[in-house]
Protein backbone atom coordinates (compact mmCIF):
# COMPACT_ATOMS: atom_id res chain seq x y z
CA UNK A 1 0.00 0.00 0.00
CA UNK A 2 0.98 3.61 -1.07
CA UNK A 3 2.42 5.79 2.19
CA UNK A 4 0.57 9.44 2.00
CA UNK A 5 2.97 11.68 3.25
CA UNK A 6 1.65 14.47 4.79
CA UNK A 7 3.86 17.79 4.56
CA UNK A 8 4.03 20.36 7.44
CA UNK A 9 2.48 23.53 6.12
CA UNK A 10 5.20 26.30 5.23
CA UNK A 11 3.50 29.47 7.30
CA UNK A 12 3.20 27.31 10.20
CA UNK A 13 6.68 26.67 11.07
CA UNK A 14 9.04 27.85 13.61
CA UNK A 15 12.02 29.00 13.14
CA UNK A 16 13.46 26.69 15.64
CA UNK A 17 11.94 23.65 13.54
CA UNK A 18 13.15 25.30 10.17
CA UNK A 19 16.74 25.72 11.67
CA UNK A 20 16.45 21.87 12.45
CA UNK A 21 15.59 20.55 9.59
CA UNK A 22 18.59 23.19 7.54
CA UNK A 23 20.75 21.59 10.03
CA UNK A 24 19.69 17.56 8.83
CA UNK A 25 20.06 18.63 5.58
CA UNK A 26 23.52 20.10 5.73
CA UNK A 27 22.27 23.68 4.97
CA UNK A 28 24.12 26.73 6.65
CA UNK A 29 21.66 28.60 9.65
CA UNK A 30 21.41 31.77 7.52
CA UNK A 31 19.20 29.99 4.68
CA UNK A 32 16.27 29.98 7.74
CA UNK A 33 16.35 33.66 7.35
CA UNK A 34 15.82 33.91 3.85
CA UNK A 35 13.49 31.45 3.73
CA UNK A 36 11.32 33.06 6.66
CA UNK A 37 11.53 36.41 4.86
CA UNK A 38 10.12 34.90 1.84
CA UNK A 39 7.44 33.38 3.41
CA UNK A 40 6.05 35.57 5.77
CA UNK A 41 6.98 39.01 4.54
CA UNK A 42 6.86 38.44 0.90
CA UNK A 43 4.09 35.93 0.93
CA UNK A 44 5.33 33.47 -1.62
CA UNK A 45 3.43 30.65 -2.30
CA UNK A 46 5.99 28.70 -4.03
CA UNK A 47 10.13 27.48 -3.49
CA UNK A 48 10.30 28.80 -6.79
CA UNK A 49 9.69 32.54 -5.90
CA UNK A 50 12.45 32.26 -3.77
CA UNK A 51 15.32 33.64 -6.03
CA UNK A 52 17.95 34.13 -3.53
CA UNK A 53 17.62 30.43 -2.25
CA UNK A 54 19.96 27.44 -4.22
CA UNK A 55 17.77 25.70 -6.52
CA UNK A 56 18.40 22.47 -5.36
CA UNK A 57 17.01 23.77 -1.43
CA UNK A 58 14.22 25.03 -3.27
CA UNK A 59 13.08 21.18 -4.26
CA UNK A 60 14.18 19.60 -0.87
CA UNK A 61 11.83 22.72 0.27
CA UNK A 62 8.96 21.43 -2.00
CA UNK A 63 9.34 17.84 -1.21
CA UNK A 64 9.09 18.67 2.76
CA UNK A 65 6.28 21.48 3.01
CA UNK A 66 3.22 22.54 1.62
CA UNK A 67 2.56 26.10 0.57
CA UNK A 68 -0.07 27.75 -0.06
CA UNK A 69 -2.89 25.15 -0.55
CA UNK A 70 -5.29 27.50 -1.17
CA UNK A 71 -6.32 29.20 -4.58
CA UNK A 72 -8.76 31.92 -5.70
CA UNK A 73 -11.60 31.07 -8.16
CA UNK A 74 -13.38 34.32 -8.02
CA UNK A 75 -13.06 37.96 -7.22
CA UNK A 76 -15.71 40.64 -7.06
CA UNK A 77 -14.24 44.30 -6.79
CA UNK A 78 -16.71 46.98 -6.18
CA UNK A 79 -17.02 50.51 -7.35
CA UNK A 80 -15.47 51.54 -4.08
CA UNK A 81 -12.76 49.45 -4.21
CA UNK A 82 -13.56 46.46 -1.99
CA UNK A 83 -12.35 43.18 -3.46
CA UNK A 84 -14.86 40.09 -2.00
CA UNK A 85 -12.29 36.92 -3.03
CA UNK A 86 -13.94 33.48 -3.46
CA UNK A 87 -11.07 30.75 -2.12
CA UNK A 88 -11.29 27.34 -2.82
CA UNK A 89 -9.55 24.89 -0.24
CA UNK A 90 -7.56 22.10 -1.30
CA UNK A 91 -10.43 19.64 -0.75
CA UNK A 92 -12.75 21.62 -3.08
CA UNK A 93 -14.59 23.38 -0.29
CA UNK A 94 -14.88 27.18 -0.49
CA UNK A 95 -14.72 30.24 1.83
CA UNK A 96 -14.77 33.59 1.46
CA UNK A 97 -12.47 37.18 2.42
CA UNK A 98 -12.82 40.36 1.47
CA UNK A 99 -10.49 43.18 1.35
CA UNK A 100 -11.75 46.73 2.85
CA UNK A 101 -9.73 49.46 1.63
CA UNK A 102 -10.25 53.18 2.82
CA UNK A 103 -8.01 56.23 2.20
CA UNK A 104 -5.47 55.81 4.58
CA UNK A 105 -5.46 51.70 5.28
CA UNK A 106 -6.19 48.08 4.70
CA UNK A 107 -8.58 45.77 5.98
CA UNK A 108 -8.89 41.66 5.62
CA UNK A 109 -12.42 40.56 6.49
CA UNK A 110 -10.98 36.53 7.11
CA UNK A 111 -12.90 33.67 7.26
CA UNK A 112 -12.19 30.58 10.35
CA UNK A 113 -14.98 27.97 9.18
CA UNK A 114 -16.37 26.53 6.05
CA UNK A 115 -20.05 27.29 6.79
CA UNK A 116 -21.33 27.97 10.14
CA UNK A 117 -22.57 26.20 13.10
CA UNK A 118 -24.41 29.22 14.39
CA UNK A 119 -26.98 29.50 11.76
CA UNK A 120 -28.51 32.96 12.54
CA UNK A 121 -31.51 33.38 10.94
CA UNK A 122 -30.30 36.12 8.06
CA UNK A 123 -27.16 35.13 7.45
CA UNK A 124 -26.30 33.93 4.21
CA UNK A 125 -22.87 32.10 5.68
CA UNK A 126 -25.48 30.26 8.05
CA UNK A 127 -27.91 28.80 5.59
CA UNK A 128 -25.99 25.54 5.18
CA UNK A 129 -24.43 24.80 8.91
CA UNK A 130 -21.05 24.17 9.58
CA UNK A 131 -19.07 22.09 6.92
CA UNK A 132 -15.92 22.20 8.77
CA UNK A 133 -13.12 24.48 10.52
CA UNK A 134 -10.38 25.51 8.44
CA UNK A 135 -7.24 24.64 9.88
CA UNK A 136 -3.95 27.33 11.10
CA UNK A 137 -2.89 27.13 7.44
CA UNK A 138 -5.92 27.28 5.69
CA UNK A 139 -6.40 30.32 7.31
CA UNK A 140 -2.88 31.91 6.93
CA UNK A 141 -3.48 31.19 3.31
CA UNK A 142 -6.42 33.90 3.26
CA UNK A 143 -4.94 36.27 4.86
CA UNK A 144 -1.47 35.88 3.08
CA UNK A 145 -3.84 35.72 -0.61
CA UNK A 146 -4.75 39.09 0.45
CA UNK A 147 -1.48 40.13 1.45
CA UNK A 148 -0.23 39.16 -2.56
CA UNK A 149 -3.26 41.48 -3.67
CA UNK A 150 -2.54 44.44 -1.92
CA UNK A 151 1.73 44.28 -1.34
CA UNK A 152 2.05 43.92 2.34
CA UNK A 153 0.66 43.48 5.22
CA UNK A 154 -3.01 45.11 6.40
CA UNK A 155 -3.49 47.96 8.79
CA UNK A 156 -6.15 45.86 10.11
CA UNK A 157 -7.38 42.25 10.57
CA UNK A 158 -11.45 41.14 11.61
CA UNK A 159 -12.51 37.85 11.98
CA UNK A 160 -15.66 38.56 10.88
CA UNK A 161 -16.45 36.15 7.82
CA UNK A 162 -17.79 32.69 7.50
CA UNK A 163 -17.98 31.35 10.63
CA UNK A 164 -17.92 31.66 14.80
CA UNK A 165 -14.47 32.03 15.28
CA UNK A 166 -14.57 31.25 18.92
CA UNK A 167 -15.72 27.48 18.27
CA UNK A 168 -12.81 27.20 16.11
CA UNK A 169 -10.71 28.16 19.34
CA UNK A 170 -7.20 26.46 18.86
CA UNK A 171 -6.77 27.32 15.31
CA UNK A 172 -8.04 30.71 15.46
CA UNK A 173 -5.41 31.86 18.14
CA UNK A 174 -2.59 29.67 16.58
CA UNK A 175 -3.19 31.56 13.66
CA UNK A 176 -3.16 34.90 15.25
CA UNK A 177 -0.17 34.27 17.26
CA UNK A 178 1.66 33.84 13.53
CA UNK A 179 0.19 37.18 12.32
CA UNK A 180 1.37 39.12 15.65
CA UNK A 181 4.54 36.62 16.53
CA UNK A 182 8.12 38.93 15.81
CA UNK A 183 9.73 36.18 14.26
CA UNK A 184 6.79 36.02 11.94
CA UNK A 185 5.10 38.73 10.65
CA UNK A 186 4.83 41.07 13.40
CA UNK A 187 1.13 42.50 13.02
CA UNK A 188 -0.09 44.20 16.09
CA UNK A 189 -3.01 42.16 18.26
CA UNK A 190 -4.10 45.70 18.91
CA UNK A 191 -5.10 45.35 15.15
CA UNK A 192 -6.52 42.27 15.15
CA UNK A 193 -10.19 41.88 15.55
CA UNK A 194 -12.19 38.44 17.01
CA UNK A 195 -16.30 38.62 16.31
CA UNK A 196 -18.32 35.94 18.17
CA UNK A 197 -21.96 35.63 18.10
CA UNK A 198 -21.75 35.53 21.65
CA UNK A 199 -20.11 32.16 22.96
CA UNK A 200 -19.64 32.64 26.06
CA UNK A 201 -17.18 29.73 26.82
CA UNK A 202 -15.17 31.14 23.94
CA UNK A 203 -15.16 34.59 25.28
CA UNK A 204 -13.64 33.51 28.54
CA UNK A 205 -11.06 31.20 27.20
CA UNK A 206 -9.89 34.26 24.61
CA UNK A 207 -10.25 36.55 28.16
CA UNK A 208 -7.43 34.03 29.43
CA UNK A 209 -5.13 34.59 26.87
CA UNK A 210 -4.58 37.91 28.32
CA UNK A 211 -3.71 39.06 24.88
CA UNK A 212 -4.65 42.01 23.53
CA UNK A 213 -7.43 41.14 20.74
CA UNK A 214 -10.39 43.31 20.37
CA UNK A 215 -13.04 41.47 20.64
CA UNK A 216 -16.54 42.44 18.90
CA UNK A 217 -19.75 40.20 20.20
CA UNK A 218 -22.77 40.26 17.62
CA UNK A 219 -25.27 41.01 20.24
CA UNK A 220 -27.97 41.68 17.83
CA UNK A 221 -30.72 42.65 20.01
CA UNK A 222 -31.02 43.96 23.65
CA UNK A 223 -33.25 41.35 25.03
CA UNK A 224 -33.33 37.39 24.72
CA UNK A 225 -36.62 37.50 23.64
CA UNK A 226 -35.82 39.53 20.54
CA UNK A 227 -32.43 37.88 19.94
CA UNK A 228 -34.06 34.57 19.59
CA UNK A 229 -35.85 35.75 16.68
CA UNK A 230 -32.59 36.41 14.81
CA UNK A 231 -30.17 33.40 16.76
CA UNK A 232 -31.45 29.89 17.31
CA UNK A 233 -31.21 28.42 20.50
CA UNK A 234 -28.43 25.58 20.07
CA UNK A 235 -26.03 28.42 19.95
CA UNK A 236 -27.63 31.21 21.89
CA UNK A 237 -26.18 32.54 25.19
CA UNK A 238 -28.36 34.61 27.29
CA UNK A 239 -27.37 38.57 27.30
CA UNK A 240 -26.17 37.98 30.81
CA UNK A 241 -23.91 35.85 30.50
CA UNK A 242 -22.52 37.42 27.29
CA UNK A 243 -22.27 40.99 29.70
CA UNK A 244 -20.48 38.91 32.54
CA UNK A 245 -17.74 37.27 29.84
CA UNK A 246 -17.20 40.88 28.29
CA UNK A 247 -16.97 42.50 31.69
CA UNK A 248 -13.97 39.76 32.43
CA UNK A 249 -12.82 40.20 28.85
CA UNK A 250 -11.89 43.28 28.94
CA UNK A 251 -10.79 43.18 32.91
CA UNK A 252 -7.95 40.88 31.55
CA UNK A 253 -7.39 42.78 28.32
CA UNK A 254 -8.19 46.32 28.67
CA UNK A 255 -9.85 46.08 25.47
CA UNK A 256 -12.90 47.78 25.36
CA UNK A 257 -15.29 45.16 23.60
CA UNK A 258 -17.34 46.37 20.80
CA UNK A 259 -21.27 45.62 20.58
CA UNK A 260 -21.75 44.35 16.98
CA UNK A 261 -25.59 45.33 16.24
CA UNK A 262 -27.45 44.17 12.88
CA UNK A 263 -30.53 46.30 12.25
CA UNK A 264 -33.21 44.30 11.26
CA UNK A 265 -36.79 46.67 10.18
CA UNK A 266 -39.73 45.93 12.62
CA UNK A 267 -37.57 43.11 14.65
CA UNK A 268 -34.76 45.45 16.61
CA UNK A 269 -34.83 48.78 15.14
CA UNK A 270 -37.39 50.24 17.48
CA UNK A 271 -36.37 53.46 19.85
CA UNK A 272 -37.10 51.13 23.14
CA UNK A 273 -34.61 48.78 21.97
CA UNK A 274 -31.44 51.38 21.44
CA UNK A 275 -32.57 52.28 24.78
CA UNK A 276 -32.66 49.23 26.39
CA UNK A 277 -29.21 48.24 24.23
CA UNK A 278 -28.12 51.60 25.81
CA UNK A 279 -28.10 50.08 29.47
CA UNK A 280 -26.85 47.13 28.61
CA UNK A 281 -23.97 48.84 26.69
CA UNK A 282 -23.29 51.04 29.55
CA UNK A 283 -23.33 48.22 31.98
CA UNK A 284 -20.13 46.43 30.12
CA UNK A 285 -18.64 49.30 29.06
CA UNK A 286 -18.83 48.67 25.47
CA UNK A 287 -19.08 51.08 22.38
CA UNK A 288 -21.46 50.02 19.61
CA UNK A 289 -21.30 49.65 16.22
CA UNK A 290 -24.57 49.80 14.24
CA UNK A 291 -24.76 47.20 10.75
CA UNK A 292 -28.29 48.16 8.43
CA UNK A 293 -28.83 44.57 7.46
CA UNK A 294 -27.30 43.26 4.27
CA UNK A 295 -30.78 41.67 3.02
CA UNK A 296 -29.58 37.84 1.60
CA UNK A 297 -33.31 37.71 0.10
CA UNK A 298 -35.45 36.39 2.62
CA UNK A 299 -38.35 38.92 2.90
CA UNK A 300 -38.64 38.57 6.70
CA UNK A 301 -35.61 40.13 7.32
CA UNK A 302 -34.79 43.54 5.54
CA UNK A 303 -32.94 46.74 6.25
CA UNK A 304 -34.59 49.76 8.26
CA UNK A 305 -35.37 53.07 6.28
CA UNK A 306 -32.29 55.25 6.71
CA UNK A 307 -34.13 57.88 9.40
CA UNK A 308 -34.92 54.93 11.79
CA UNK A 309 -31.02 54.06 11.70
CA UNK A 310 -30.12 57.48 11.97
CA UNK A 311 -33.03 57.66 15.00
CA UNK A 312 -31.50 54.73 16.33
CA UNK A 313 -28.10 56.12 16.54
CA UNK A 314 -28.80 59.30 17.90
CA UNK A 315 -30.95 57.55 20.49
CA UNK A 316 -27.48 55.57 21.89
CA UNK A 317 -25.64 59.19 21.38
CA UNK A 318 -27.92 60.53 23.94
CA UNK A 319 -27.57 58.16 26.58
CA UNK A 320 -23.37 58.86 25.46
CA UNK A 321 -22.48 55.21 23.93
CA UNK A 322 -19.33 55.54 21.74
CA UNK A 323 -21.67 54.66 18.12
CA UNK A 324 -20.76 54.23 14.64
CA UNK A 325 -22.70 52.93 11.80
CA UNK A 326 -21.00 50.47 9.56
CA UNK A 327 -20.33 52.73 6.33
CA UNK A 328 -21.91 50.19 3.05
CA UNK A 329 -18.95 48.59 1.21
CA UNK A 330 -18.71 46.67 -1.75
CA UNK A 331 -22.82 46.77 -2.00
CA UNK A 332 -22.91 45.45 -6.05
CA UNK A 333 -21.04 42.46 -4.68
CA UNK A 334 -22.70 40.03 -2.83
CA UNK A 335 -21.41 42.09 0.42
CA UNK A 336 -23.44 39.69 2.94
CA UNK A 337 -21.17 37.87 4.58
CA UNK A 338 -21.51 34.13 2.90
CA UNK A 339 -23.12 35.37 -0.19
CA UNK A 340 -20.32 34.71 -2.87
CA UNK A 341 -19.62 31.18 -1.70
CA UNK A 342 -23.55 30.59 -1.47
CA UNK A 343 -24.17 31.80 -4.94
CA UNK A 344 -21.26 29.91 -6.58
CA UNK A 345 -22.77 26.34 -5.08
CA UNK A 346 -25.79 27.27 -6.69
CA UNK A 347 -27.38 27.40 -3.29
CA UNK A 348 -30.90 28.86 -1.92
CA UNK A 349 -30.49 31.33 0.59
CA UNK A 350 -33.28 32.66 3.08
CA UNK A 351 -35.10 29.46 2.49
CA UNK A 352 -35.74 29.36 6.15
CA UNK A 353 -39.36 30.00 7.63
CA UNK A 354 -40.02 33.58 9.25
CA UNK A 355 -38.59 33.05 12.97
CA UNK A 356 -39.69 36.31 13.80
CA UNK A 357 -43.49 36.23 13.13
CA UNK A 358 -44.34 36.40 16.80
CA UNK A 359 -40.95 39.28 17.19
CA UNK A 360 -42.24 41.79 15.05
CA UNK A 361 -42.40 45.34 17.05
CA UNK A 362 -45.18 47.95 16.21
CA UNK A 363 -43.16 50.79 15.95
CA UNK A 364 -43.79 54.57 16.91
CA UNK A 365 -43.28 56.41 13.09
CA UNK A 366 -44.59 59.47 14.77
CA UNK A 367 -42.30 59.95 17.39
CA UNK A 368 -39.41 58.77 14.95
CA UNK A 369 -40.36 61.00 12.20
CA UNK A 370 -41.08 64.38 15.13
CA UNK A 371 -36.97 64.34 15.97
CA UNK A 372 -36.15 63.79 12.72
S1 LIG B 1 -23.78 36.01 11.31
FE1 LIG B 1 -21.79 35.08 11.85
S2 LIG B 1 -22.31 33.67 13.54
FE2 LIG B 1 -24.25 34.14 12.51
S3 LIG B 1 -24.49 32.50 10.98
FE3 LIG B 1 -23.46 34.22 9.95
S4 LIG B 1 -21.27 33.73 10.12
FE4 LIG B 1 -22.36 32.48 11.64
Amino acid sequence: MNQVTVKTSANTISETELKEWLRSIGQPEYRCAQIRSWIFKNFAVSPDEMKNVPVELRAKLSEKFSFCRTSEIKSDKSADGTEKLLLKLHDGECVESVIIPSPDRFTFCLSTQVGCPVGCYFCASGSGGLIRNLDVSEILDELFICCRKIGGVPDNIVFMGTGEPLMNYSNLVAAMNIMGGSGYMGISPRRITVSTSGFVPGIIRLADEKKPWNLAVSIHAPTDKVRAALIPLKHRYPIKEICDACRYYFSNTGRIVTFEYTLVKDINDSPSHALELATIAHGCGAKVNLIPLNPIGNPAFSRPEKQIITKFESILRSKKIPVTVRVEKGDNINAACGQLRVSHHGKQVGAVKDPVKNHRVHRDENAVKGKK
